[in-house]
């Protein structure tokens, strides 16, 4: 029989200027998709965990005297990637086809036969001027926006540039890649004709929390970003423009913007910590310190899942997130959906845990108002009756007995039962404890007692108590244990939750 191959394809992408989340949702989507990534230096790395696991993930930074791919080896792996059946992104940072040499690769795909799909993305010199509130183009003083490049300036014999042109230009100008010529591109423009007083700025690693302004005249411009040592990726914006309203001004006036932030869960919860400190403008540096292990193949769940589907238990309390992912995971493994619950009523330790239970299709019957273990057994036994009444705990194997003294002293028949447990991760540790010491790292945060241990088996404390750094703790049990420790808390979370961390942390910086 003739074997049908796959046809490959190619998809050309555009991953965004820097932050994650500002890929489109056409990116996201064919990332999702990909069995070949061939991804550029600017693309933020971070977006590789949208794409599947045994995906092959090929770096291409450009050519230098240091290594790295020239244009021509891209071209040829990306036909023969796709030749191969391959499914290829080609991951660009902004827009593909802004300074991005996606003609020449959309070409060499065209004359291979392959097919391809061009994915827009947010360019670099938009989101350097939103994310500054230097609007390119108010009504008031700019009705033309030019892109051009800074790149060929520099000794070229023929430039395309028409520098007469651009300083006569009436708008906007927005350079790519001008860094490396500041001088030679400010000196043409004012020897062509600009006023050396022309508004100008300069916007570094726009959309990140490392993201650096600078502003001057045309004439100072280049001076002022080598004082203030501005390095590209940057883009530069000359024109009344960059003479913009400071009030418009909003990203870098977030409570944590540019503020380092360490956190020291798992992986994933790493992941989803550091989405939500990026979204309020901070730098999250992730230290894992676990890994979770899931233990519903044991004896003990097995059997506390067979007593759940006989109906036998009142309520089953969820203390977690993981705990509650675990949980369905293994239901699936078991041939099993959210049915086993039958009759028995559902509780959750906090919003995120309930957020988790929902997206699996269950609403939590109970989420008590204050997240701790003593205020979610207080509240259920003024909530209902629990004398007489079996529950069911699903949680990790490392956690207090609190909550089990609790419901038994309300008359509940407790089952107990680990569902997951943390191991200790140990992580390349010198570069925070340097980190640390060189005063970079505003807070080190813990979401658990046990990241608290864990961490400090790995980073020594003596570092953290004289230091710059602060300590930042989800409620009352981790800081007991960080306390414990020798470690001097700086803030304790009001709400128990990830977010009620970070509001905390914010509070400090308002
Ligand atoms: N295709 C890209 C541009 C590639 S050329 C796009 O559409 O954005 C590379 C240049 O883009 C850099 O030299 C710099 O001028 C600019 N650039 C890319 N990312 C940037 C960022 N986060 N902040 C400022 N400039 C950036």
């Amino acid at each position: 029989m003739k074997s049908v191959v796959k046809k490959g394809f190619v998809y050309l992408v555009g991953a965004g200027p820097g932050r994650i989340d500002l890929i489109t949702v056409r990116g996201a989507e064919v990332l999702r998709l990909a069995d070949c990534v061939i991804c550029d230096k600017l693309a933020n790395p971070a977006l590789l965990n949208l794409v599947p696991k045994d995906a092959e993930i090929i770096h291409v930074p450009k050519r230098t005297p240091a290594g790295g791919f020239s244009q021509e080896e891209i071209n040829r792996l990306l036909v023969e990637k796709a030749s191969g059946g391959k499914t290829v992104v080609r991951l660009k940072g902004g827009d593909p086809c802004i300074f991005g040499r996606c003609a020449e690769e959309a070409a060499v795909l065209a004359d291979a036969g392959i097919d391809f799909e061009i994915v827009p993305g947010v360019t670099a010199g938009i989101a350097a001027a939103d994310y500054t509130g230097i609007l390119l183009t108010d009504r008031q003083y700019s009705s033309q926006v030019v892109f051009v490049t800074g790149q060929e300036a520099e000794g070229k014999q023929q430039s395309n540039i028409d520098w007469n042109w651009l300083a006569k230009f009436q708008g906007t100008i927005v350079f790519y890649m001008g860094m490396g010529n500041l001088d030679f591109i400010t000196e043409r423009l004012i020897e062509s004709g600009s006023a050396a007083d022309t508004p100008a700025a300069a916007v570094a690693d726009a959309t990140l929390p490392t993201q650096r302004v600078v502003k001057a005249t045309l004439g100072r411009l280049s001076k002022k970003c080598k004082e203030e040592k501005i390095e590209p990726p940057a883009i530069v914006i000359i024109g009344a423009a960059a003479n913009s309203d400071a009030r418009l001004d909003w990203f870098t006036k977030k409570p944590l913007f540019g503020k380092n932030i360490v956190v020291t869960r798992d992986v994933f919860g790493n992941a989803d910590f550091a989405a939500k400190i990026i979204c309020r403008g901070g730098n999250p540096i992730e230290f894992p310190t676990m890994k979770i292990r899931p233990l519903t193949e044991s004896n003990e769940f097995l059997r506390a899942a067979a007593r759940l589907q006989r109906a036998e238990f009142g309520w089953v309390i969820f203390t977690s997130a993981n705990g509650v992912s675990i949980f369905f995971e293994a239901l699936q493994g078991l041939s099993k959906d959210a049915r086993v619950f039958g009759p028995a009523r559902v509780a959750a330790i906090g919003s995120e845990t309930a957020v988790t239970l929902s997206e699996f299709g269950i609403k939590a019957d109970f989420v008590p108002t204050v997240f701790t273990t003593e205020q979610l057994g207080k509240q259920l036994m003024c909530f209902t009756g629990l004398r007489g009444k079996k529950v069911l705990l699903l949680r990790s194997q490392v956690a207090s007995m609190e909550l089990v003294e609790l419901l038994e002293q309300a008359g509940a028949d407790v089952l107990d039962a680990a569902i997951y447990t943390a191991i200790e991760q140990k992580s390349e540790s010198n570069w925070l404890i340097e980190k640390i010491g060189r005063g970079e790292i505003d807070w080190l945060t813990f979401a658990s007692p046990s990241s608290a241990r864990m961490f400090f088996e790995q980073i020594p404390i003596q570092i953290i108590n004289s230091g710059n750094v602060k300590v930042a703790s989800i409620g009352p049990t981790t800081s007991e244990q960080l306390k414990n420790l020798g470690v001097r808390v700086d803030v304790t979370a009001g709400e128990h939750t990830i977010d009620g961390l970070l509001d905390a942390i914010e509070k400090t910086h308002l």
